[in-house]
């Protein structure tokens, strides 16, 4: 980090930091509030408390019933709880589950297991957008269909599926629809019935909350068989003494989120499109991906010719801003981006990406200092890269 000036935070789509408002909650939790929410004395009454109004905050912004929100350990739990859960309870109608090509590694993976053990997956191709054409799901339905798993809007490129359409189909042919809204929670306002969906999986860390807690939102009468089994925690579909501070410094954190909503995504939304039109009017041979429109607020998806975007994360980071070269989930291998890559992307083009995601704590004079910063790396590492010799002019 550059000691003399402030560090630039720019992947938001991989974690946030934790508002201050949300630290004193968990303080309060872990020091006055300890309470087991089991327990029938005062303490556990209290901790009990804190457990029901924390639900009732984030069935309130989904626009569910409380008792339909189960707390988990995350975004990852609460898509293996919903994706396992929910085969498991509907083996007997069906084998089959439909989902996209684009989805994050806390769904794929689930799916690849269940698939050794006799479902049928298919994989929604996308368009060069990073966009599912809900009638693709349609034509893949048969009536062994038991499960649809889409994401709201994807982590790397920040495109935002039609949710609404895929969800009006499924509820004629009464198939589950579970949403990975993990990117869009307090980002685009979701109600799950106007958008008839059958769980939703949310995280904390992405909000402005703690890492290691999560949701599930569960509608009343969709069966969901429990994954971790124990002392009957959560209506007994997760077990394991719930973690108070984490779920009430969620509740918080979606509190602070759905209050500011449209002025943040305004703000955020306007920042995006600078950031964009600055690197697309500075610099050469470089292109968006992901939606024109349809895309999160925060995100902007560059690929730029004859380069790697590890080499621009690193020089980015030195230059004191934090960026991502895609997903930090698979940055420890070399291989692209499975995103960018269903969305027809050459490998070079994959290779070369480079993920800014914005917050709303993020202000224009960072965005100023990026574009400026941003220029440089390219060119330097264009003048020393093998490909951009080659270039025929
Ligand atoms: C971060 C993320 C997850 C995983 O959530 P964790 O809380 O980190 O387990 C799942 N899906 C998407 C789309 C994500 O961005």
């Amino acid at each position: 980090m550059n000691e003399n000036s402030k560090y630039i935070y720019f992947d938001h789509s991989a974690t946030t930091p934790v508002l201050p408002d949300v630290v004193k909650v968990i303080d309060d939790c872990f020091t006055t509030y300890y309470g087991n929410a089991s327990e029938p004395h005062s303490p556990g009454i209290k901790a009990g408390e804190i457990l029901e109004h924390s639900r009732e905050i984030i069935g309130k912004s989904l626009g569910a019933n409380s008792k339909e929100i189960i707390f988990t350990g995350g975004g990852t739990e609460s898509d293996n709880l919903a994706i396992i859960g929910a085969a498991e309870a509907y083996k007997k109608k069906g084998n089959h589950i439909i989902t996209s090509e684009i989805e994050h590694p806390a769904v794929h993976m689930p799916l690849k297991k269940l698939s050794r053990c006799g479902f049928k997956i298919t994989y929604i191709p996308v368009d060069r957008f990073g966009m599912v054409d809900p009638s693709d799901i349609q034509k893949s339905i048969t009536s062994k269909t038991i499960l649809v798993t889409i994401m709201h809007a994807n982590n790397i490129v920040g495109t935002i599926q039609p949710i609404g359409e895929i969800g009006k189909i499924l509820k004629e042919h009464d198939i589950v629809f579970h949403t990975d809204a993990v990117q869009t929670f307090t980002n685009i306002k979701t109600d799950v019935n106007k958008l008839n969906i059958d769980l939703l999986s949310l995280s904390g860390h992405k909000i402005y909350g703690p890492k290691g807690v999560g949701a599930l939102y569960i509608r009343k009468g969709t069966r969901i068989m429990p994954q971790i089994l124990g002392g009957g925690h959560e209506r007994g579909i997760r077990s394991g003494t719930e973690n108070i501070p984490g779920i009430a410094g969620l509740a918080k954190a979606a509190e602070i989120g759905q209050r500011n909503l449209s002025d943040k995504t305004i703000k955020v939304t306007k920042m995006r499109d600078y950031l964009i039109s600055g690197v697309l009017s500075k610099i050469d041979d470089v292109k968006l991906n992901g939606h024109p429109s349809e895309r999160l607020p925060g995100n902007c998806n560059f690929s730029f010719k004859y380069i790697e975007g590890e080499s621009i994360v690193l020089k980015l980071d030195y230059a004191g801003i934090a960026a991502s070269s895609g997903s930090a989930c698979s940055s420890s291998s070399s291989k692209p981006s499975h995103t960018l890559v269903a969305m027809g992307l050459s490998n070079e083009e994959a290779h070369g990406s480079l993920r800014i995601t914005l917050g709303f704590e993020n202000t224009k004079e960072e965005i100023d200092y990026f574009l400026e910063v941003i220029q440089k790396i390219i060119s330097d590492l264009r003048r020393i890269s093998p490909l951009c010799k080659n270039k025929v002019n």
